[in-house]
């Protein structure tokens, strides 16, 4: 049997929970279970489904203090950030609910006489989700709600860094009343991923992490036959800066948006495409403000940067760091681990502003998923489109602007699957699809009224009530001859 532990990053010798890692044995025996429950769930009606995913919510609601300081003790958020992680579960369960007692298909007219056609839609069966750490009980909710109300059971294998989260969360969903059996958790590294992925009996995989993760997923997951499979995955979001923009708005826009959840977001701003007019000034104002940002305790109100994940998190982004400088981009501020008092052994980075890339430079070209922002700069609008655009990741991208003209054709523009106008590249609200182009996801999205797209078989029903064969594309229509 294999035991590990969650550790607190900010005082790694603070262990959160002692977790087994789920065997095969385990696996199977949790798919049996949710196949089981799954039966007499798809049968209650969808309104009372729905229900109980409202009752969730009041739970997590009535919960949330208590999840949040956890969700900042395991994945390291600062307090009010880690509030907002629960919030969005419960805004979810809310709208989700609502989903229960609005339209399930459409409607449409049929070419031929006295027959009608609708759709509707069906439960998948059992879905396997694979979570990652950074958004721990928010993400693991986007996917559960949808899939319950879908009809569907469900095993959820959340990031081995933030098991406890995920417990709470399914916690939640038993207390408030959920049938047993149909939300099972299973614990450990990628190979207990990889082997929910390919479970045979699991139909479809809802996979949100790394694209080369994300990859892996998707072969594992196809290795076995189609399923349905949606990945959700980096980025490498931009904001452009035009020379009209507000830039009070700007610097504390970036500095939510770069160093939020320490830059551990996969809509971070990790690149802040300023024009040349006003990029120097730009720069050095949020230096200054970046510097004087403090890192520490994620429990301590006074911070503003928590922890990044753990140490080898940590090393990574120093690495890029390093090789910034290494092809000559300047480091304006921040740039080393930090270790700030009361957190022996914690994994810190300091807020760093990188300046002198351009849009062929390492640092603007890969996810950091660290407190790292670079400053490119750009002569044009037409330049900052494409300088955004330029890039293997479309999540999300902002422009500040004050020109109403420039901000429409701006979003028409951006490859991404997020636009924000004089906003920073952070901040969905959950009843909007989330979710991006390019290497950042294939197709689907999540949340708003699309969330349900990837847990459901849409059906098409044809109903013929003229009593005789009728032949759709052959009766009454053009002869071959
Ligand atoms: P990872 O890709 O490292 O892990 C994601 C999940 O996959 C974890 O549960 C992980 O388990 C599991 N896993 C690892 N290897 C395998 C495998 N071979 N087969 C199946 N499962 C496996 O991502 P992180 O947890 O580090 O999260 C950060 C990434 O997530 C960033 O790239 C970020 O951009 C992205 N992200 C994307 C979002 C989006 O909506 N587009 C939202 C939030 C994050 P374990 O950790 O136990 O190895």
């Amino acid at each position: 049997m294999t035991i590990f532990d969650s550790l607190n990053p900010a005082r790694p010798a603070e262990i959160i929970g002692s977790f087994r890692t789920s065997t095969h044995i385990d696996i199977d025996e949790a798919v049996e279970r949710a196949t089981d429950a799954q039966k007499a769930w798809s049968a209650v009606p969808i309104p009372a489904r729905a229900e109980m995913i409202a009752a969730i919510g009041d739970v997590l609601a009535s919960r949330k203090a208590e999840l949040a300081r956890l969700v900042t003790v395991e994945a390291g958020k600062i307090l009010t950030e880690a509030g907002g992680d629960v919030q969005e579960a419960i805004d979810m369960a809310r709208f989700i609910a609502g989903q229960g007692r609005a339209a399930w298909g459409t409607t449409h007219p049929c070419e031929l006489p006295s027959k009608f056609g609708f759709t509707t839609r069906h439960p998948v069966g059992i879905v396997g989700m694979i979570t990652p750490w950074n958004f721990p009980v928010a993400i693991p909710s986007w996917k559960a709600f949808p899939a319950l109300l879908a009809g569907n059971g469900i095993i959820i294998k959340p990031s081995e860094m933030a098991p406890a989260c995920c417990d709470a969360f399914v916690s939640a969903c038993v207390d408030a009343g959920i049938p047993d059996g149909l939300i099972n958790v299973v614990h450990g590294f990628g190979e207990v991923g990889a082997y929910l992925a390919a479970h045979p009996k699991v139909r479809a995989i809802s996979f949100t992490g790394s694209v080369a993760t994300g990859r892996k997923v998707a072969i594992a997951a196809m290795e076995v036959g189609p399923k349905l499979l949606s990945l959700e995955l980096g980025g490498k979001n931009a904001a452009i800066v035009m020379p009209d923009a507000d830039l009070d708005l700007v610097i504390e826009g970036a500095l939510f948006g770069g160093f939020g959840t320490a830059g551990q977001r996969c809509t971070s701003t990790s690149r802040i495409v300023a024009h040349r007019s006003i990029a120097t000034e730009l720069t050095a104002r949020l230096a200054e403000c970046t510097a004087a940002l403090n890192i520490g305790d994620p429990l301590d109100a006074r911070t503003n940067i928590g922890p990044v994940i753990n140490a080898e998190s940590a090393a990574r982004i120093l690495a890029m760091v390093e090789r910034a400088a290494e092809e000559g981009n300047g480091i304006v501020v921040g740039g080393k681990i930090a270790h700030p008092e009361g957190c022996e052994g914690g994994s810190f980075f300091e807020p760093t502003i990188i300046t002198g890339a351009d849009r062929n430079s390492y640092i603007t070209r890969n996810e950091v998923f660290g407190p790292v922002v670079a400053v490119l700069e750009v002569s044009s609008f037409d330049e900052a489109i494409d300088t955004v655009n330029d890039c293997d990741y479309g999540l999300s991208s902002a422009i500040y602007t004050k020109d109403v003209n420039l901000a429409m054709e701006a979003l028409h523009r951006l490859d991404t699957g997020i636009v924000y106008v004089n906003a920073p590249t952070i901040g969905a609200e959950i009843h909007l699809p989330f979710g991006g182009n390019k290497h950042t996801g294939n197709g689907y999205r999540e949340a708003g009224s699309r969330g349900l797209e990837q847990f459901s078989e849409t059906k098409s029903v044809y109903i013929d009530y003229s009593g005789r064969l009728q032949k759709a594309q052959i009766d009454n229509r053009e002869a071959l001859s």
